[in-house]
C-alpha cells in the first residue's frame, strides 16, 4: 500500500499534506513515511519469523548507504535490524542512532587501516572480506589491537543479475568480491591467519532485481562452496546473501519480499536437512532499496517553464546534487503535481538550476503545470539524500519524517555559510 496519495486533491504523506509541508520547511524537501519503512521492514522480519527463525538464525542487515539519516537508523535499530556499512563513517552514524555494532557488518572493496581499527574497538559483528590483500591488512589490524576479526568473504558467484549495468555487481567483471573460483583458496587463507577468524560467507549480485532466480542461483553456488568448506573442516556459522531486491519506480513488478525469502528459507531448510542433520544456519539479508526507496518523496517547486521549438522544460528548484540518480544511471522517477492535475497538459523535461546538460530529474512528463506548482519526485527514499552533494554551492535539502499526523523535521536545510565554513584563504 502506498503511504503517499491524493486526498481532497492534494498529495499527502500519511495523513500530511506535502503542500503544508513545502510551505513550512521549504523546498527542495525529501519527505519520508515512518508507516512505510515499517511495513517494508517487517516484510523481511515477518518472513524470518514465519519460516521459525529467531535472532540467532536470521538477521537482517539494513544497507545504511541507502539512506543513512540518524532517525532513520535509529527506527530500523528499534525494529531490530542489523546494519550493512562501508565506511567508518557509517559505522559511527549508526552508533550516533543508537544502533548495536555488534549487529553490523562491514563491506565493501577499500576498507582503510582505521576504519578496521573502528570497527574492531566496537566489535562489530563481522567483517564481508573482498580481497586477499584485505583479509592480510585485517589479520594485521587485528593483531595490533589484540582481538581477532570475525571474517566474511565475499564470493563473486558470477550470475547475471540482469539489471542496470552500473548497478550489477555479481559479474567477473566487476571490481567487487573475489572470484568464485579463487574463493576455496581464499577461505584456506583466511582460516591460516592467526588474527582471522572465519565465520561465514557473503554475496551481493546486484541492485533493483525484480525476479529472484539470480539470487536463488547465487544461493545455490554459495551452498556449494559452504559444502566444499565443510569437507575440509572450515565449518560457516552464517551466509549472507546481500540485498537487491527491487521496487516499483513505473510499472515494475518485483517479486514480494515474503515470497523471495520463503523459497530462499525453504531451500537452505532443505539443504540443512539432507547434509547438516537438521542443524541451523544463520542467514543474513541486506536489502537497502527496498525499505527505503518507497518511503520517500522530493518535493520541489516549479521555478520556470520554458517553451522550446522542440521540447518544453520545467525548471524545478531541485537538481541533480539532491537527486543524482537520473544523472548517474538515467534512472527513471515518477513525477506527480501535489496539487491534482486540472487543465490541459504539456510535456516537459524536468530540469534543475544547475549547470550541466546532465541536469534533468525525469524527461517527458506529461503535466499540467504553473509557474509555483509543486511537483513530488516519486520513489526517492534510497538513494537520494544519500548521493546529494554541494555542487553548484548548493545546501543540501531538508528532511521530514511523517508519523501519521506527526511531522518531525530529520535533517534541517543547510545554509550557504556552513557550505564554505570549512574553508581558508591563503594570505
Ligand atoms: C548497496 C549494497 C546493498 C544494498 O543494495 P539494495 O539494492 O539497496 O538492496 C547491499 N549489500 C552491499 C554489499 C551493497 O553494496
Amino acid at each position: 500500500m502506498s503511504h503517499f496519495s491524493y486526498r481532497n486533491g492534494s498529495l499527502h504523506a500519511e495523513s500530511v499534506s506535502l503542500d503544508s509541508l513545502a510551505r513550512q520547511y521549504g523546498t527542495p524537501l525529501y519527505v519520508y513515511s515512518k508507516a512505510a519503512l515499517v511495513e517494508n521492514f517487517s516484510a523481511y522480519a515477518n518472513a524470518c519469523k514465519q519460516s521459525g527463525r529467531d535472532d540467532s538464525t536470521a538477521l537482517v542487515c539494513y544497507s545504511v548507504k541507502s539512506n543513512s539519516n540518524l532517525a532513520v537508523l535509529n527506527l530500523l535499530g528499534k525494529l531490530g535490524s542489523g546494519f550493512d556499512i562501508v565506511s567508518g563513517g557509517e559505522l559511527l552514524r549508526v552508533i550516533a542512532a543508537g544502533g548495536d555494532p555488534r549487529r553490523v557488518i562491514f563491506s565493501g572493496v577499500g576498507k582503510g587501516r582505521d576504519e578496521m581499527r573502528l570497527a574492531l574497538e566496537h566489535d562489530i559483528l563481522c567483517f564481508n572480506v573482498e580481497s586477499i590483500p584485505e583479509l592480510h591488512r585485517l589479520n594485521e589490524v587485528a593483531g595490533e589491537v589484540g582481538k581477532r576479526a570475525r571474517v566474511s568473504l565475499r564470493v563473486n558467484p558470477n550470475v547475471d543479475a540482469k539489471t542496470h549495468p552500473y548497478i550489477s555487481t555479481g559479474l567477473k567483471e566487476n571490481k567487487f568480491g573475489v572470484a568464485y573460483e579463487d574463493a576455496l583458496d581464499c577461505y584456506r587463507t583466511a582460516a591460516s591467519l592467526p588474527h582471522i577468524e572465519v565465520v561465514g560467507i557473503d554475496c551481493h549480485i546486484g541492485s533493483q532485481l525484480l525476479d529472484d532466480a539470480p539470487l536463488l542461483e547465487a544461493l545455490d553456488k554459495v551452498i556449494e562452496l559452504i559444502d566444499q568448506l565443510a569437507a575440509e573442516n572450515i565449518h560457516l556459522h552464517h551466509l549472507d546473501i546481500g540485498g537487491g531486491i527491487g521496487i516499483t519506480y513505473d510499472d515494475e513488478k518485483p517479486v514480494p519480499v515474503g515470497d523471495y525469502l520463503g523459497r530462499l528459507f525453504a531451500r537452505v531448510d532443505a539443504w540443512r536437512k539432507e547434509k547438516y542433520a537438521g542443524k541451523a544456519i544463520k542467514v543474513m539479508f541486506e536489502p537497502g532499496r527496498s525499505i527505503v526507496g518507497n518511503a520517500g518523496v522530493l518535493i520541489t517547486e516549479v521555478q520556470y517553464l520554458k517553451h522550446g521549438e522542440t521540447k518544453n522544460f520545467a525548471v524545478v528548484d531541485a537538481a541533480m546534487n539532491d537527486l543524482m540518480r537520473p544523472a548517474l544511471y538515467e534512472a527513471w522517477h515518477g513525477v506527480k503535481t501535489v496539487r491534482e492535475q486540472s487543465g490541459t497538459a504539456q510535456v516537459y523535461d524536468v530540469v534543475g538550476p544547475v549547470c550541466e546538460s546532465g541536469d534533468w530529474l525525469a524527461r517527458s512528463r506529461s503535466l499540467a503545470i504553473e509557474p509555483g506548482a509543486l511537483l513530488a519526485l516519486m520513489s526517492a527514499g534510497a538513494y537520494g539524500m544519500t548521493m546529494a552533494s554541494n555542487y553548484n554551492t548548493r545546501g543540501r535539502a531538508a528532511e521530514v519524517l511523517v508519523d501519521g499526523d506527526r511531522v518531525h523535521l530529520i535533517r534541517r536545510r543547510e545554509t550557504p555559510a556552513e557550505l564554505f565554513a570549512l574553508e581558508s584563504i591563503v594570505s
